[in-house]
């Protein structure tokens, strides 16, 4: 089986659905993971907000504009009336949902079910689009399989035994449809993979299917080797490793949910990037090769903080990192970045919810300093040791640059460099530069 996922914009008219339609391949076993038509989850989230100040009037206010966009759709989607009409039934029933919802007090609860609903009706009017084609398909209902534990971390046992299941009734189809995003928590209530979810929902899926490719179809052709909106003379990446792919997506490249490479990777399922724009390209695939070529591309991440505790007891000390790990593991704060000297040690956070607790308790082992407004720039490929030069050739390329932190060695795939935000676009047109000039004019 293939899992053949499609973003909010692949999706996102009546007329990309029908492009979408003609990517689906007739006999072999598919199964289509939506995401909610582009533009639907944020309204449901400012929804949510306006609910979260008790300001239903505004919220019923937007709940109309969706409605009216949909009516829209349902419109210009359909042919025939009898499809018009399951499709306004639809609406009926995920309209009245949501005015539900904002009538009872607000909650998270309350909330993720308001969120739940651009999925629903993605996939509901999609099905009756492949209906009203001729093509027969069955609608999996994702809360049906799709958990997250009470730490918020898929249930990947019973997703396999429950979308097996659900598949099991229809041993006769191969066309399957479901909602990317949600899910149900521990609690049973409807809950969801946070945004841009919906990757990470095909990935598991596939994972729990073993399927033999997990396809991620979005509107650029591909991961690009660097940043398309600050460089010129980009190019999408043909081959990447699990590795690679997971440093690109976690360090910014926005076109893969970063948590979605690791359900693939466990069970060396190729993941595919395409564009629905231009099928035809070969976008860039994923997998367990090693491809050997030194350096692939370079993503920035923005919202850095770096925190350096300075100690002189860490002198000759052992036992300090962990004392200093503890504190950020309290605070439930991964570190992206870490680098030490004898006496100190500065690593980076990019979630500052606990900052001022963190700091607080750092403050204990020595002086404690906090930088802000900096960007994580991530350079990757494959880097190894009998292969020397390749730091050489970044940090050369940033020799104009004041590098705060640069981070070496801690896998084969990356390089770090931690700089202040302002000089992010220089950093990466340097590097575009001095790394892949060549490349990039072969595609001018
Ligand atoms: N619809 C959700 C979002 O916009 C999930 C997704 O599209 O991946 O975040
Ligand atoms: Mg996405």
């Amino acid at each position: 089986m293939k899992i053949m996922k499609f973003g909010g914009t692949s999706v996102g008219s009546a007329e990309r659905m029908g492009a979408v339609s003609q990517l689906i391949p007739a006999q072999e076993p598919v199964l289509v993971v939506l995401s909610a038509m582009s533009g639907t989850t944020n309204h449901l989230v400012q929804i949510g907000q306006q609910l979260a100040q008790a300001n239903v009037a505004q919220a019923l206010v937007l709940t109309d504009q969706l409605e009216q966009r949909y009516k829209q759709v349902v419109a210009e989607l359909y042919k025939q009336d009898d499809s018009k009409e399951k499709g306004h039934q639809v609406l009926q029933t995920v309209f009245a949902d949501i005015r539900a919802c904002l009538h009872k007090p607000f909650s998270a609860a309350i909330e993720k079910i308001i969120l739940a609903q651009g999925e629903l009706l993605s996939t509901q009017l999609f099905q009756i689009f492949q209906e009203e084609k001729g093509v027969t398909s069955v609608l999996l209902p994702a809360l049906e399989f799709m958990k997250i534990t009470d730490e918020d971390e898929p249930d990947q046992a019973y997703i396999r035994e429950n979308l097996q299941k659900q598949l099991a009734k229809y041993p006769d189809h191969h066309l399957f449809i479901t909602q990317g995003y949600i899910c149900r928590n521990h609690r049973n209530e409807i809950d969801n993979l946070k945004r841009g979810g919906s990757d990470y929902s095909a990935s598991l899926m596939g994972a729990a299917v073993r399927a033999q490719e997990i396809q991620i179809w979005t509107d650029i052709d591909g991961m690009h080797n660097n940043d398309p909106r600050v460089v010129k003379n980009t190019y999408p990446i043909a081959e990447l490793s699990f590795d690679e792919a997971a440093e690109l997506a976690y360090f910014g490249a926005k076109i893969l949910h970063p948590s979605s490479i690791l359900p693939a990777q466990q069970h060396n399922i190729p993941v595919r990037l395409l564009n629905t724009m231009q099928p035809q390209a070969a976008g860039t695939i994923i997998s367990s090769k090693r491809t050997g070529k030194e350096i692939k591309a370079v993503a920035a991440k923005d919202g850095i903080y770096a925190i350096k505790i300075k100690s002189s007891r860490m002198l000759l000390a052992y036992g300090f990192l962990r004392s200093v790990f503890e504190v950020f593991e309290r605070f439930k704060t991964p570190i992206d970045m870490i680098t030490t000297s004898e006496v100190a040690v500065s690593l980076t956070i990019d979630n500052a919810t606990y900052l001022p607790e963190i700091t607080e308790a750092l403050q204990r082992f020595g002086t404690v300093e906090i930088d802000s407004e900096l960007t994580i720039v991530c350079v990757v490929g494959d880097f190894m040791e009998d292969k020397p030069g390749a730091a050489l050739k970044v940090v050369q390329s940033l020799s104009q640059i004041p590098l705060r932190m640069i981070s070496y060695g801690g896998s084969k795939n990356n390089i770090s460099l931690l700089v202040n935000t302002i000089h992010k676009e220089k950093a990466l047109i340097s590097i575009n530069e001095g790394v892949f000039s060549e490349r990039g004019k072969s595609h001018e």
